[in-house]
C-alpha cells in the first residue's frame, strides 16, 4: 500500500515484501485499522496518520511542551539516549494497528508498518551502525510467541540496509505494566531491566526501536545498559507517542494512556 520513503531498498527488503505479499495472495488481510478487505493497511488509514508537526522537544520529541521547565526536566531524564523521535501521535487507527499487531497477533502489518520508520529515519539524517529492538522479558516473550518491536525493525533495517541485533541487549527483569504510572515511577519501574552485550555494541551508534513511547522511560532504560558496555550512541525512533490531551500535549501524566509493552 504505502511506498513511502524508501530509501536503499537493496534486494533483500524487496525479497522481503514479496514473502509478505505472498502471505496477502494466500490469505488476504484485513486493513489493521478498519478491517477493509483485501488491505493490510488501506489508503484511507493511512491518510489518517499525519506526522508530528514541528516544533518539537529536542531531546523527547514529543510536540513542543507547554512550560519550559518540562523540557529542561527532559534533558536532565533523558541523560543516556542522545534523542527521541516518533512518527506519530498515538490516536486512531494507527493507535488500533498497533494494538493488533501486540495483542491479536496481526503480524502482518508490522512489515507496512515499517515503511512509516523509513520515512521517519529519512528526516533526521542520522548515521546508524546497528539496529536494535527494545526486547521484551523472555516471560512475556513466551507468551505472546514473538516480539513486535522485532517485526517491525526487521523490514526497517533491510530498507535501510543496517543490520539488525536482537541479542545485543536482554531484558532480564519481569517489569509490571507502566499504565498508570508517572514518569519517576516508570524509569524506577525499568531501571536495571537491561543488559547489552559489549562485544556488540561497544563504539557502535545505535537505533532502537519501539512501537509506543510515552515518557521514554523504556528507551532510557536500554540506552543506559548500552551505554554502559560502551554503545557511542544511542537514539530511540517509535512508531507513535502517547500524550495526554486532556492535561495538554505531552505533559507526562500517563495515567491516561494505556499502553504496555
Ligand atoms: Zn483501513
Amino acid at each position: 500500500m504505502i511506498r513511502r520513503g524508501q530509501m536503499n531498498n537493496p534486494f533483500s527488503s524487496k525479497i522481503y515484501h514479496f514473502l509478505w505479499s505472498s502471505i496477502d495472495l494466500i490469505f488476504p488481510p484485513h486493513c489493521a485499522g478498519c478491517d477493509l478487505l483485501g488491505y493490510r493497511w488501506c489508503s484511507t488509514c493511512d491518510s489518517k496518520v499525519h506526522p508530528i508537526s514541528l516544533p518539537i522537544c529536542d531531546k523527547c520529541g514529543s510536540p513542543k511542551h507547554k512550560s519550559k521547565s518540562i523540557d529542561d526536566q527532559c534533558s536532565t531524564y533523558l541523560e543516556s539516549i542522545e534523542y527521541i523521535r516518533s512518527y506519530s501521535i498515538y490516536e486512531e487507527p494507527l493507535s488500533t494497528a498497533i494494538k493488533k499487531l501486540k495483542y491479536q497477533r496481526n503480524v502482518g502489518i508490522a512489515e507496512t508498518l515499517a515503511f512509516y520508520f523509513v520515512e521517519l529515519y529519512n528526516n533526521i539524517n542520522q548515521d546508524v551502525d546497528i539496529i536494535i529492538p527494545v526486547p521484551l522479558s523472555s516471560k512475556r516473550f513466551r507468551d505472546r510467541g514473538y516480539n513486535q518491536s522485532s517485526l517491525i525493525a526487521k523490514p526497517f533495517s533491510l530498507a535501510i540496509g543496517r543490520p539488525m541485533k536482537t541479542q545485543a541487549l536482554f531484558r532480564h527483569k519481569e517489569t509490571k505494566s507502566q499504565v498508570g504510572l508517572s514518569r519517576e515511577q516508570r524509569s524506577e519501574n525499568v531501571a536495571d531491566s537491561f543488559i547489552a552485550d559489549k562485544s556488540q555494541v561497544l563504539g557502535k551508534t545505535i537505533v532502537l526501536i519501539d512501537d509506543v513511547t510515552t515518557t521514554g522511560s523504556t528507551l532510557e532504560a536500554c540506552a543506559k545498559a548500552l551505554k554502559k558496555e560502551g554503545a557511542k550512541t544511542i537514539v530511540g525512533l517509535t512508531l507513535a507517542r502517547a500524550v495526554s490531551t486532556k492535561y495538554g500535549f505531552s505533559d507526562f501524566i500517563s495515567n491516561q494512556v494505556t499502553t504496555k509493552t
